[in-house]
């Protein structure tokens, strides 16, 4: 087996051992033997967040936009109101699915270089409408732009709203202490930070308010946030027949993260990151975000003049290196480069080498 360097932003690399874990004898999920697994999937989640007391790791089998699905529908009554922050493509879609569901909504928008201003926060939009709820994104895969959600989070809080976080690309990539961030509903996804195969998304949802959720919220039957709680916690099984596999090789790469610790992969992001940044700067590439809003976890370059993407792309696919294209509702002339899963600094050495080489063979 070839191994890939995936610098698009999920599915990521993963490790030889989390490949060889999906490779199982046939079970049944309803065996005992597997809710172990599952529920042990979920102590990691809320283990790894610093909530264990306060929070459950819910777990759907969907990717992640399914469990910020389930959350937004499950979590706000018929008649409330959500205020959703926007500064990118992820924030769009956290609107596309109040909209697809009728869920009463506003939105604080901001340009995708733009972090929310406190102050605007407070007096132009929690002092002015009643919410319930207020979500937003932590890292905005469109751009690389990191939200802060702490001191967002801490606001919305005084006038005790629900919090709702997309952290889908953040999660076990940048430390994330859920209680002390004030996060009530965290979503994210096996195939981004915490290195696993694309299958399962999870909610890490604050139990007190989870028990509050009755069934006439429910807007949707297969993703009902209560409904799989209560089973995950009674029976340890999904409502509905899981991927079964995927939930084994999540439970190896949560092993292998609370093994790494997530501030040392956070340490390592942030290396391979500032090698990338580097080496794409001695080549004369620009940057769509300014330094000071860098995630540090993805960069979204501006392609020169002359180069062509697709071109690129297969240049770079010939030579086992996946590059991803921008988001067309951000800018049409960018592309993008992750840096996290289970990539090294010399995978990043690698690229900007080819990239160089590329360069040359086109002048
Ligand atoms: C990846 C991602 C999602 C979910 O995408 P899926 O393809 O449904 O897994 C949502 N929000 C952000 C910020 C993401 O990076």
């Amino acid at each position: 087996m070839v191994r890939k360097i995936l610098l698009n932003p999920g599915p990521v690399t993963t490790t030889q051992s989390v490949k060889d874990s999906l490779v199982v004898e046939d079970i049944c999920p309803r065996e005992k033997e597997f809710g172990n697994i599952i529920s042990g999937i979920s102590d990691k989640l809320t283990q790894i967040s610093n909530c264990s007391s306060t929070h459950y790791g819910v777990l759907f089998t969907s990717s992640g936009t399914g469990a910020l699905e389930s959350v937004l529908t499950s979590i706000i009554p018929k008649g409330k109101k959500i205020l959703i922050i926007n500064n990118g493509t992820y924030g769009k879609r956290l609107i596309e699915i109040c909209l697809a569901f009728n869920i009463k909504f506003s939105t604080y928008d901001l340009e995708y270089n733009e972090l929310p201003d406190l102050n605007i926060l407070e007096n132009e939009f929690l002092r002015m409408d009643d919410f319930y709820a207020i979500a937003m994104v932590h890292h905005e895969t469109s751009t690389g732009l990191l939200n802060n959600i702490n001191m967002i989070c801490n606001l919305a809080k005084r006038d005790n709203l629900i919090t709702i976080v997309d952290a889908m690309s953040s999660f076990g990539i940048v430390p994330i202490d859920i209680n002390y961030g004030n996060i009530d509903f965290l979503v994210s996804t096996t195939n981004k930070g915490i290195q696993g195969i694309p299958g399962i998304s999870f909610v890490i949802s604050n139990i007190s308010i989870l028990e509050t959720v009755k069934d006439y919220f429910d807007r949707t039957y297969y993703h009902s946030l209560y409904k799989q709680y209560k089973s995950l916690l009674e029976n340890k099984q999904f409502r509905f027949t899981p991927a079964v596999q995927v939930l084994y090789a999540m439970n190896k790469a949560l092993d292998e993260l609370i093994e790494d610790t997530i501030q040392i992969r956070w340490n390592l992001c942030r290396q391979k990151w500032r090698i990338l940044y580097y080496g794409l700067k001695k080549l004369n590439f620009e940057f769509l975000l300014p330094d000071k809003i860098q995630s540090q976890i993805l960069i979204a370059v501006k392609l020169p003049s002359y180069m062509d993407f697709s071109d690129l792309h297969d240049y770079m696919y010939k030579r086992h290196i996946t590059i991803y294209p921008g988001k067309s509702d951000i800018c049409d002339n960018i592309f993008r480069l992750s840096v996290f899963g289970d990539i090294v600094p010399a995978d990043i050495l690698y690229f900007l080498n080819e990239l160089k080489e590329y360069i040359n063979e086109q002048n």
